[in-house]
């Protein structure tokens, strides 16, 4: 089988073939008692992955130099041992992987209590979905906008990397369900037009057109304010930080709240503390503002996980949530596929194909 390990933690960029290197190994066999074989079928693709590869405390321990590279997957179940846990499983069945153990694999022995079999398929979502709108991107945009978020129908909300898994998301609960203003910022035209013609947005922010020029940013804020009638935000729900972070922040309004879903724009950078990373220098806006920043971690939601994804199916049915993903081939491609979250290159949930069921 092919195995993608890290090989090292990476500086800057990933290097796939250095830090992320392929091999041929034998498949495993042995199965333990409450284990499954699974062979994978999908892998998502995570900006998260950049931080797991880094040797520092974090809500998960870090990927080890050596170990097969972690992540979620979809996979069928080859092997099911005898045991109370594993019982659960049938020869055939299609689970997510949540085990964390491995994922970068074609086939992986993971504990069975960690995998979570699929719900009877509605004919019109694919098995994918179980990785974006109704998998962690999903939950993250549900969870961080609804909890975290709490908005108010006719209220504003700002959303980065809008034409992303989580961000789309986001915009069209915002909008379709709670009923708020949308702005929506994201890296070139065609996302942008997509942003207005599918997802739904009043306006949009085609943030490269600045090209880290806070005037010129500032400018295009303006611009998108006056287009939906408002003043300021109410929520800014943030994939993004640094430099688009700072300067939101400026154009809060009175108890404004944002929300601190991600920050790729600094996953890259090797020394959080360098110059790099843009700090966001207009956070004293927040006080007069009595605004509030909030960070979360999508799994502190998993006990609500399942109502959430019944709501999200449910609003899919309904035509309020369309949902977008870029499924590409070939696990050996992976490292290479993986920049693309860093480079804009995904449209929608990257995920990649490993194998057929
Ligand atoms: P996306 O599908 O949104 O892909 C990432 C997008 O980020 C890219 O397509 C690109 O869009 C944008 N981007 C990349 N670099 C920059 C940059 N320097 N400046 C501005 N935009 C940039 O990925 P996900 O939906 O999977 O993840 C979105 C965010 O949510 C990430 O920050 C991730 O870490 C976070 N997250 C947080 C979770 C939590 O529990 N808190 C759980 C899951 C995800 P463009 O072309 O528009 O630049």
């Amino acid at each position: 089988q092919t195995v993608i390990r890290m090989m090292q933690r990476p500086v800057g960029e990933i290097v796939p073939g250095k830090d992320l290197v392929a091999s041929q190994e034998p498949t495993p066999t042995v199965v333990g008692n409450d284990q499954v074989l699974l062979q994978r079928l999908y892998l998502s693709l995570d900006p998260a992955m950049r931080g797991w590869m880094r040797d520092i405390p974090s809500y998960m321990p870090p990927v080890q130099v050596g170990a097969v590279m972690r992540g979620y997957t979809i996979s069928q179940v080859v092997v099911a041992a005898d045991g109370s846990q594993s019982g659960r499983f049938q020869v055939g069945d299609i689970v997510v992987d949540n085990s964390m153990v491995g994922g970068w694999d074609q086939y992986a022995v993971v504990p069975a209590k960690k995998c979570s079999k699929l719900p009877m398929l509605d004919n019109n979502i694919p098995m994918t979905a179980h990785l974006s709108v109704l998998g962690l991107t999903g939950m993250t945009a549900y969870f961080g906008l609804m909890k975290v978020g709490k908005p108010q129908p006719g209220e504003t909300i700002l959303v980065s990397a809008a034409a992303g898994a989580t961000g789309s998301v986001v915009a069209q609960i915002a909008k379709n369900v709670v009923g708020c203003k949308v702005v929506g910022i994201a890296g070139g035209p065609q996302k942008c037009q997509w942003l207005l013609d599918q997802v739904g947005c009043d306006a949009v922010i085609d943030y490269k057109l600045a090209n880290g020029d806070g005037r010129k940013f500032q400018k295009q804020l303006q611009q998108a304010l006056k287009q939906v009638d408002s003043k300021g935000y109410d929520i800014f729900f943030d994939n993004v930080g640094g430099f688009i972070l700072n300067e939101t922040l400026r154009r809060l309004n009175l108890r404004g709240r944002v929300v601190l879903c991600g920050a790729i724009s600094g996953y890259n950078v090797e020394d959080q503390r360098s110059t790099q990373v843009v700090p966001p220098t207009n956070y004293m806006a927040l006080i007069s503002l009595r605004a509030k920043i909030e960070g979360f971690i999508v799994t502190d939601y998993v006990r609500e996980y399942k109502e959430a994804k019944r709501q999200m199916a449910e609003w899919i049915a309904q035509g309020k949530i369309k949902y977008k993903e870029d499924v590409r081939e070939g696990l050996e491609q992976a490292p290479e596929h993986l920049k693309s979250l860093f480079n804009g290159g995904n449209t929608g949930k990257l995920i990649v194909k490993v194998g057929e069921p």
